[in-house]
């Protein structure tokens, strides 16, 4: 299915590696021009040139901090007029809810719904003008089952999909949408990072933390960074132009209510 975008440009938050890559992928591959982040840049030169050579569109790499203010504006002056937006950033450190200090609250609300929102109230007055725009948000399936030792992240996530709750509804009737990717266990380094912290509080390999992991989810296997970005890819097209403020969940079916 051609997916309508060709020729557009999407600036893709925290894209160097894992699930940010995996949607900058899927764009490219529709033809999409790309502004890419993450803060090293070796990956991220790799991953702009792989993208480049391999679908032939036009990428700008900015080595940032997506989380601080100067990051925020050398992301945005390169992006400029961009037409999607995927917001993303690295995800809270795993603990316990006695440890959690102000300061920790802060830093993930800084990340993972302070940062989203002012890339969005930076780039939406841009979309809504020119009367088309598509946000992704990378969020979580933490917004609907909360991770106990994900604390921070449950906290913070869960702002921003009520921010997006709202103002995905304000700005609906310009052709702009806002919509919430949900991810579930994908197979990145953040998740290798998450079953090392598991298997030394359990005192078990970090190869049975992960089979014990894998084992909750009912595809009987962890996501692909390449089926996440399908999905974000899905979600910037033309035809999801009536897709708005959706929290859309990929998690090999592991959540288990009805909706
Ligand atoms: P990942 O594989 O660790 O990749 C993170 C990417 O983001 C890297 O390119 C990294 O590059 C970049 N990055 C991290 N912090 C950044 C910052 N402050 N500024 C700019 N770039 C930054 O992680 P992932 O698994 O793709 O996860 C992406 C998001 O989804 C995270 O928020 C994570 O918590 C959330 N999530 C993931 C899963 C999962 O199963 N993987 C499940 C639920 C939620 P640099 O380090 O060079 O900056």
């Amino acid at each position: 299915m051609d997916l309508g975008i060709k020729g557009r440009r999407a600036l893709v938050c925290a894209s160097s590696k894992g699930l940010g890559k995996g949607c900058a992928e899927a764009l490219a591959a529709e033809g999409v021009d790309l502004i890419l982040n993450a803060r090293g840049s070796e990956a991220l030169e790799a991953t702009a040139n792989a993208l480049r050579s391999q679908y032939g569109v036009a990428v700008t790499p900015v080595a940032a901090d997506i989380t601080s203010e100067s990051g925020q504006e050398a992301v945005l002056a390169a992006a400029g007029d961009v037409d999607i937006l995927v917001t993303n950033a690295g995800g809270p450190p795993p603990g316990l809810w006695s440890d959690w200090t102000r300061d920790d609250f802060i830093a993930a609300f800084d990340a993972n719904l302070l940062t989203p929102i002012a890339l969005i109230k930076a780039l939406l007055p841009g979309m809504t003008q020119r009367g088309w725009g598509r946000i992704v948000n990378i969020t979580s399936v933490a917004v609907k089952a909360p991770i106990p030792v994900l604390g921070l992240s449950n906290t913070a996530r869960s702002g921003l999909t009520g921010y997006v709750a709202g103002v995905s509804r304000q700005v609906a009737g310009s052709g702009v949408t806002i919509n919430n990717l949900l991810p579930g266990l994908h197979d990145t380094d953040r998740l290798l990072m998450l079953d090392t912290v598991d298997a030394n509080a359990r005192g078990i390999s970090p190869e049975e933390a992960r089979a014990a992991r894998m084992a909750t989810v009912p595809v009987g296997r962890f996501g692909t960074a390449e089926e996440f970005g399908a999905a974000c890819a899905w979600l910037c097209s033309t035809q999801a132009g009536f897709v708005v403020g959706q929290n859309i969940l990929l998690d090999g079916g592991a959540f288990p209510g009805a909706m």
